[in-house]
């Protein structure tokens, strides 16, 4: 064979080995089940609710899931994400977040096919959250972390706890708050959340209620592109979820109604009343929030 010859021996043989591979490709997407389960995220219509309390109700932790998820079944919502137990300190001692995280554990127990948890932790007490942040995320079923009130968010003590969530693939959300009234000590803004995820550009960061003050909120993260909007909270009112998407996109605006603090009816109709397109209302509702978990999903083998 002349080496003129060879070369066209050797394209064609290439040519049939990508035509080979491309076939394979296509087959393996219509066999193997994690990517018919990307395929049907990118698609799926379901409401999943990021944020939820076991309040509003009462008994046990048991009963209250179960009673907050016939509210759920009423307003077509597929699953809920809660944080918190019963104890909603501020400030919350490690055995206190201990204490409220077990009872969490305890309502997950009784929904898991419709509830998912995020840890409830205090970054003032560094080695007990990292403790706890390994028994209910790496050895237990949650799946992100909650941060409240016990430390602005800026502060570099929430560089551990961050750090290990990215490692272990959760989801962080820091509640933000821009109270006209004035926020609490150590109640982050959205402002400091931006700080934080300057800090760690690997981490999943959502920023709670928007910052309340929605205007100066959704600004404040626009430039922070792991940052999420977390529309949880205050009044359903007209232009807000339009602004967050046409400042950050609507792949970055999360819907969470903050239940039983808040009515799932008022919160949703924020989103079904907001003039953006259906592509962008099916992201807010619910493709958001699955495709940020389904790494940390899919490591613990749980199904989206
Ligand atoms: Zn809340």
């Amino acid at each position: 064979m002349r080496p003129f010859e060879r070369r066209i021996s050797r394209r064609a043989m290439l040519a049939r080995t990508a035509q080979v591979a491309a076939t394979a490709a296509v087959a393996s997407t219509l066999h193997d089940p994690q990517a018919s389960a990307i395929e049907s995220e990118a698609t799926s219509t379901a409401v999943w609710d990021m944020h939820g309390h076991l309040t509003g109700v009462s008994g046990t932790p048991e009963e209250r899931i179960t009673q907050l998820l016939t509210y759920a079944d009423r307003m077509g919502i597929e699953k809920v994400i809660i944080f918190l137990g019963f104890g909603r300190e501020h400030e919350p001692s490690p055995e206190q977040f201990r204490r409220d995280n077990d009872v969490l554990l305890r309502a997950l127990d009784q929904a898991r096919d419709r509830a998912l948890g995020f840890v409830y932790l205090n970054p003032k007490f560094t080695d007990e959250s990292l403790k706890e942040l390994d028994r209910c995320v790496r050895d237990g079923p949650m799946v992100g972390v909650k941060l409240w009130v016990a430390l602005r968010c800026h502060d570099e003590r929430l560089d551990p706890i961050v750090e290990r969530a990215t490692e272990l693939k959760a989801v962080v959300f820091q509640h933000t708050w821009l109270k006209t009234t004035g926020n609490l000590p150590e109640e982050s803004t959205p402002s400091e959340i931006a700080q934080l995820a300057a800090r760690h550009p690997n981490a999943t960061l959502i920023a709670g209620h928007l910052g309340g003050d929605w205007e100066r909120g959704i600004r404040s993260i626009r430039a922070s592109q792991n940052v999420y909007a977390g529309i949880s909270g205050s009044d359903p009112t007209a232009g807000m979820v339009e602004m967050a998407v046409r400042e950050l996109g609507a792949e970055r605006v999360i819907y969470g109604s903050d239940f039983g603090g808040r009515s799932l009816a008022s919160q949703l109709a924020k989103v079904y009343g907001a003039d953006i397109s259906q592509e962008a209302k099916r992201l807010i509702l619910g493709g958001n929030i699955r495709r940020l978990l389904r790494p940390i999903l899919t490591a613990k083998g749980m199904t989206l």
